[in-house]
Parts: C-alpha cells; structure tokens; sequence
C-alpha cells in the first residue's frame, strides 16, 4: 500500500536533549506515539557548521558545500549572506543546487531556509520569518486568514499569546535575579517565534495533509530559538519541547490519508558564555586592535577601527554561534596563509592567543593549517587536541571540508570551553555553529521496522539519500 511521508524538524534539539526529555517523562505524547508504532531513535551527525542553513540543505537538496556559516561574505557577489530577518541568500541561490534532486520535490515545504522543489510553502519561509515570495507559494493571506477565521485557533492563540507572555517575563526575571545573563533581543524574538509561526506552521502542515502533499517537510524552531535565550538545559526550553509535544500530536493525530510521521533535527546546542562577557571586549574590538588602520564590521555587532573612508582595508567578522569567520572583504579570493602571514604575521597568532580561543583555522593551498595559543599545527596534527571536543578522526575531517570551502573566512576561530561553557561570537546564552558537546549530534525519530541506518552519517547531506529512499519506498509500498 502506497504511504506519504510528513517530516517534522525540530530545530536545535540534540540526540541527548530528546531522549532526556523522553526519559524524564516531559513529552508523554511523543512517548505514547514512541511506544505505540514501535519508534527508534537515530543519532547522526550533522557537520559542521553546526548551523541551520548548513544542515537544512544538506537533508533538502543533498548538497551543502559552500555554506560555511549562518551568514557569510560572498566575495565574488560582494554580498553579506544571511537568513532569519532579512535574508538575502536569494543573491546568490543561483549559485546553488544544481543538478540536485530536492527531498520534497512536488511536496510541500513548510517554514523552511529554502524551497526545496516544493509545489508549495504555504506562504511560510524561514528565510525571512513573514511569509514566502517562492513563485509558487500560496500568498500569505490564503494561510493566514482561514487560520484566525475559525474561533478556536483564534482562542487558542491570544491563550498561548497570554500565557507565552507572561511565562517569559518571568523566567527572563528569575534568570536574571539568579545572576545569569539571558539574551535580551533572543527572548524577544523567541516569543514572537512561538506563539505565531509555530502555530501557523503547525496548522499548515494540517492542510497539507488534508491536500494530500507528500512528502510535506515542516521546520519549527521554537525551541532553539528559546534555547538561545536561555541555555538548551534551562526549565524555559525544556518547557518549550512540551509545546512540541502538543504539536507532534495535534499532527500524528491529525494523519489521515496514509500518512507516516518522521521527527528529526538538524544539530544540537551547547550551553555557552557570550565572547564580549568573557573577554570584556568584542571580538571586532580585538580585531581592530590587530589590525591598526583596519575597518572592522562585526555581523551582528557593531563597527570598530578607523571610520570607513579613512580606513586602510575593510575586515568583516562574521559571528555564528561558537564560530567566527573573518573576511578581508577588498578581496576577490580567500586569502592563503602565505599571503596572510606576510601581510599581517601577528593577527591569526594574535586571535588564538586568547584564552576564549580554541583555535584558528587557516588554508595553505590543500593544506590545514590550526593557529593555537602555543603556536601552529598543520594537518593532522591537531587532531590529539581534538579529542577534547569529538571522535578526533571525524571531526578532523569535518574541519577539512569547511576549511575546504571558497566561501569560508581567510581565518576562521572557533571558541573554546571555559568552566563546562562554550565561548558564543554572538550574544547567546546557549549556541551552536561550532565544535564539541551536543551540537554536532542531532537524531532521527524513525519507525524500527524501516531499519534506518544513520551510524555512518557525518554530515547532514549523507541523511538526504537515507530520506528520500525511505519516501520512495512508503510511496510505492515496499516499506
Ligand atoms: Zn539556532
């Protein structure tokens, strides 16, 4: 029998963190839904970055070479790569994918960083927060106003937008009295992200299923983005995932039609401590000492160094979670580590001499080249001191391959651990993008009779295959 397929991704929730939450009873629907159809959980490895655009395009498309951040410098378009708020990767999508065949071809993809080859978004992007501009996405409107015409999801939101309100407050407050530092602008937007988006996407994804798309793919971040505010350990994010709960429900329960449910995410998080709080400068701030003359744009941040017109040369810092990468933004190229070392000996010596520094990763032709506090390591030299944060091998090679991008930094400085605590470029109090601890190991959520294998998957492109076989399979029922 012919069987759809409708995966639900939850954004920033490890492995771990998933089946803590199981094992402590604080999502008894998911646990009902577990038991009931005999699930399995699957843990794989997303890659690095750590990040959502990374990881996203690798279980769509199968591809996601060149996406060595968040957000990042292209050079040759001479454009600041973002998603969230204003995204601008449309500038460079066409650069994108090609030849790739998308995991929810003709399907419907839902709140995600990119179309995918979806027939329809139900005008939700994740690229912009607001609504889809794909040409085939259904308007926002034809959404949104079916959504709030029926009384009970109207009650339901001004309840949750009550009670999301008020909870927040309060946890910021308790936060704060307890000498932590949540992160203003995250508990804002996190707030905004749950009671509105997380609804209409769940409610999207119901009418997907009632207009029979397959596979419908739908990306809630509720969790991550409270984990950003307050750590993915504290009580507020794991209050988060009984939200999830409810949704992960209210869908499984809503699946007529032949449809079978699939949970899965894209990396984890990492408790962490903010760069500028532990450094008591920012990082644009050192850079700018480094290089005396030197314009320096931190991305999200602020300026530093000499005012632009004066200055001598343009540096941007892109900041992403426990990863920075810095681009000399004059250039058309990356910069090779004879080039730099020539131009400015001291800077990446400089950077991995601060104790909020892991280490900074430079390209010397093919070669790897890791600045560390008590000088320079080449290749696989750095791998004993990888131990520390993953299986040395694997991440040795993961490093490889983002070093190997055109598009990564000329230096790229990854943060260190001080007291349990991941050293965060951005103003978070929980992060990812980077290496060690749960953000490298996300899981899927997958019924044991398909027998899934993700053990040898080392980045999130090796789960597309894994995804789409599966699809194929439900759909001409062999599985
Ligand atoms: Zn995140």
């Amino acid at each position: 029998m012919s069987r759809k397929l409708v995966i639900l991704h939850i954004d920033g929730v490890s492995a771990n963190t998933l089946e803590r939450a199981l094992g402590d009873g604080d999502m008894p629907h998911l646990q009902r839904l577990v038991d009931a159809e005999d699930y399995e959980l699957h843990r794989y490895r997303c890659g690095l970055p750590s990040t959502t655009p990374f990881a996203q395009a690798g279980i769509l498309y199968g591809d996601n070479s060149e996406i060595p951040s968040f957000r990042w410098w292209d050079r040759e378009r001479r454009v600041l790569v973002q998603f969230g708020a204003g995204s601008t990767f449309e500038k460079v999508a066409d650069k994108y994918f090609a030849g790739c065949t998308p995991l929810t071809q003709d399907g419907a993809c839902i709140a995600a960083c990119y179309p995918a080859g979806a027939a329809d978004d139900f005008g939700i992007a994740y690229q912009d927060r607001s609504y889809g501009r794909e040409p085939r996405s259904r308007s926002a409107a034809g959404v949104l106003v079916p959504y709030l015409a029926n009384p009970v999801h109207l009650g339901d939101w001004v309840w949750q937008t009550v009670a999301v309100f008020g909870r927040t407050a309060r946890d910021y407050a308790t936060s704060r009295s307890e000498g932590r530092h949540p992160a203003p602008p995250y508990v804002a937007t996190d707030v905004a992200e749950e009671i509105f988006v997380h609804h209409l996407t769940r409610y999207a994804v119901q009418r997907a299923m009632r207009e029979a798309y397959s596979p419908i793919y739908a990306g809630f971040y509720a969790f991550d983005e409270t984990a950003h505010a307050f750590g993915p350990t504290d009580p507020s994010a794991l209050r988060v995932l009984k939200h999830v709960d409810h949704t992960v429900e209210k869908i499984a329960s809503a699946r007529g039609g032949g449809y079978e449910l699939v949970l899965l995410s894209d990396h984890g998080q990492v408790d962490t401590t903010p760069f500028a709080a532990a450094a008591g400068r920012a990082f644009g701030d050192v850079l700018a000492t480094l290089l005396p003359g030197f314009h320096v744009q931190e991305v999200k941040g602020k300026t530093y160094g000499r005012s632009k017109d004066k200055a001598s040369g343009q540096v941007t810092a892109a900041l992403s979670g426990g990863a920075a990468h810095v681009y000399f933004t004059d250039r058309s190229a990356r910069m090779g580590y004879g080039e730099l070392m020539a131009r400015h000996p001291d800077l990446a010596a400089g950077i991995a001499a601060l104790p909020e520094v892991a280490m900074v990763m430079l390209r010397d032709g093919g070669e790897d080249v890791f600045a560390i506090a008590r000088g320079e390591l080449r290749g696989a030299a750095i791998k004993p001191l990888l131990a520390q944060h993953d299986d040395p091998d694997i991440l040795y090679e993961q490093m490889r391959r983002l070093n190997s991008f055109r598009s990564s930094g000329d230096l790229v400085a990854f943060g260190s651990f001080i007291e349990g605590k991941q050293v965060n470029f951005e103003n978070q109090a929980g992060g990812h993008g980077s290496i060690g601890g749960e953000q490298l190991h996300p899981f899927v959520l997958a019924k044991r009779r398909w027998a899934l294998d993700t053990s040898r998957v080392r980045s999130a492109h090796e789960l597309h295959p894994i995804l789409g076989e599966l699809r194929d399979d439900l759909a001409s029922g062999r599985r």
